[in-house]
């Protein structure tokens, strides 16, 4: 079927892509990708052969209007080099335009750094906020924080090595009361996901500097959940309140 395949493919595990995607992937008719080497690597992997396309979004417009019109009549996929296409990597443009142009789409959902990092961090789950990078510089990196500080919902970040602990003095300067959790190379054979305060993720990555991939989360505002204290406090308040005197 003509039209436009969004395929995530592994973070790092060749086992984590779909039966679906390595369908798609063996009978579409090419592949728009970021790194021709990567998903050439990926696809040869498991014995497909297809043209290959380069495509980010900043191809120019010219190639991803031809690159669109093409999907009327063959079948193309949308591959990055890891996980899923659009989250922190090209495609959003495609996808747009795409849809614009009237072009039957569909997405093969599959792995993605930042919902493998939530998984496993055992931080709230059931509100959060995907953030992309942290800027790398310190007053930009602030401004986003302080942007951010209000929500009650964990906070997601993908983080690179050498940045990682002028992010976690940062989070400790921002709000030092929070948990954190780095979680690093994951699907892959030194997966770790390290929880504490900024401040002692950063003692440990400096005494040992983190290597590979890394998803950076940072627990809501307080704990939600009631403390014996606070249920001692309410009951009180109740008691008071149902007693005849008043
Ligand atoms: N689209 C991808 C996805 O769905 O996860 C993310 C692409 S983004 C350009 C790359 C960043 O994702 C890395 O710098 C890192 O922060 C994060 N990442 C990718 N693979 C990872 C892994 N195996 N473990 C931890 N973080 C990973």
């Amino acid at each position: 079927q003509p039209g436009l395949y969004i395929v995530a493919t592994p973070i790092g595990n060749l086992g984590d892509i779909t039966l679906r995607a390595l369908d798609v992937l063996r009978r579409c008719d090419g592949v728009a990708c970021e790194d021709t080497r990567v998903t050439g690597k990926l696809l040869k992997h498991h014995g497909i052969s297809q043209p290959l396309w380069r495509y980010d979004d900043h191809s120019g417009e010219k190639d991803r209007a031809r690159l669109v019109d093409s999907m009327r009549s063959k079948a193309v996929a949308l591959v990055s080099d890891a996980g899923t296409p659009l989250v922190s990597d090209p495609g959003y443009r495609l996808v747009s335009d795409a849809r614009e142009a009237g072009v039957p789409i569909t997405t093969l959902p599959g792995a993605c750094a930042a919902i493998a990092g939530l998984t496993l961090s055992g931080l709230p789950n059931d509100r959060f906020l995907f953030a992309g990078f942290l800027p790398a510089k310190e007053k930009a990196r602030r401004e986003a924080l302080d942007e951010l500080a209000g929500l009650d919902a964990t906070l997601v970040f993908y983080e690179t090595g050498p940045r990682l602990t002028k992010s976690l003095a940062a989070i400790a300067d921002w709000d030092p009361q929070r948990s954190v959790c780095v979680a690093r190379e994951l699907t892959k054979l030194y997966e770790e996901a390290r929880r504490g305060s900024a401040d002692e993720l950063f003692e440990h990555y400096t005494d040992h500097p983190a290597k590979g991939e890394i998803v950076l989360l940072i627990g809501p505002p307080e704990e939600r959940t009631a403390s014996e204290a606070d249920i001692d406090d309410l009951l009180r308040e109740l008691l008071a309140a149902m007693s005849p005197s008043k």
